[in-house]
């Protein structure tokens, strides 16, 4: 994977001076920054940084990624486990909070560091995967008749290599009450090249159905590569959906959403949820307040067709499902 991984060099790439950026956006000192970094290290594919416009200090695609100081200002109610997921684990490497459903964290890399994840303090070591790992987590799902439905999570599902996830998914199709696998992941949009013929190989699945779920937040995020990445997947006879997350100063404004939304269509995507942030230390600046994001909605589905609106979602520690607002 070629990727950026110096804040300082990816301010070069896109021609803008550093020290104007930590202006710019509040940023703490140079020592503040580093540390920052350190706590979750800026990591950006190169093809992710070829959409960004050179010069802007505000790009959308820029502001998701790159390290600020002021990410270490603690706020009330930002914590490191939003969704309390360390509390429902039916096997190592499963979450399962819904009926139904399960999720399986694939992978604990991602090809992207999103500044805003609510996993960004998850402990990914202690969920490293081993074969007997694996072997439980099959195990745990097969004893399970309620589970209808596999859900790939992480990190990010397709960062494991295709001989892994051929190989579990494979087992998984042999389980006889799951019928549906769902991937959840932002690789076709940050790296579309990954969608090739070893992938599309296990994607493409005579008794599974298979739904993918997409994470765009921002029309500028696809390109062509990235509408051809998705007319692979289309190809292969994915269900294809969307999910975004509502962040301050990236997609806060009805005219951007309302794009993003005819942008996926146009590939043939379905905007599905809409996410206000999850409440994960370091993301605070991002955070659009409910009232806002309701308001904000409202005036979206006075815009699109009503299928073109995805559900305004947020997650509640305890609830039996993400709760839809608006
Ligand atoms: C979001 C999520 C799901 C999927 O929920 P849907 O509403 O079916 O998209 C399943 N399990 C967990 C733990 C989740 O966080
Ligand atoms: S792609 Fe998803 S899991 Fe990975 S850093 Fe971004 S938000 Fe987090």
């Amino acid at each position: 994977m070629d990727l950026v991984r110096d804040p300082r060099e990816l301010c070069q790439l896109l021609q803008l001076d550093f020290d104007d950026f930590r202006a710019a956006h509040m940023d703490l000192s140079p020592e503040g920054l580093a540390a920052a970094q350190q706590s979750f290290e800026l990591r950006v594919p190169r093809s992710f940084v070829g959409r960004m416009r050179k010069g802007d200090l505000n790009d959308p695609l820029l502001l998701q990624v790159l390290p600020q100081g002021r990410e270490l200002l603690a706020q009330a109610g930002f914590t490191g486990d939003p969704l309390d997921e360390n509390a429902s684990h039916p096997a190592p490497g499963l979450i399962q909070k819904y009926h139904g459903r399960v999720l399986v964290l694939v992978s604990s890399a991602c090809a992207i560091h999103c500044r805003y994840c609510f996993r960004r303090h998850f402990p990914y070591a202690e969920h490293r995967q081993s074969r007997d790992d694996w072997q439980a987590a099959l195990q745990a799902i097969a004893q399970d008749p309620n589970i209808g439905e596999v859900i790939y999570s992480g990190g990010d599902p397709l960062s494991a290599s295709d001989k892994q996830l051929a190989w579990f998914t494979e087992q998984v199709s042999q389980i006889p009450h799951v019928h549906t696998l769902r991937i959840h992941t932002r690789l076709p949009i940050v790296i579309p090249e990954r969608i090739d013929e070893q992938s599309l190989a296990w994607l493409r699945q005579d008794r599974l159905k298979v739904v993918m779920v997409l994470h765009s937040n921002h029309a500028a995020e696809i390109d062509a590569e990235v509408a051809a990445a998705i007319g692979k997947l289309r190809g292969a006879g994915l269900v294809l959906l969307n999910q975004s997350v509502l962040l301050r100063g990236i997609n806060d404004k009805v005219d951007s959403l309302a794009e993003l939304s005819y942008a996926l269509f146009k590939q043939g995507v379905m905007p599905y949820y809409l996410h206000l942030l999850d409440k994960v230390a370091g993301a605070q600046h991002f955070d659009v307040p409910e009232a806002e994001a309701i308001a904000l909605h409202n005036e979206l589905k006075g815009r699109l067709p009503g299928y073109l609106v995805p559900k305004l979602a947020r997650e509640v520690p305890g609830a039996t499902a993400k709760v839809v607002l608006g």
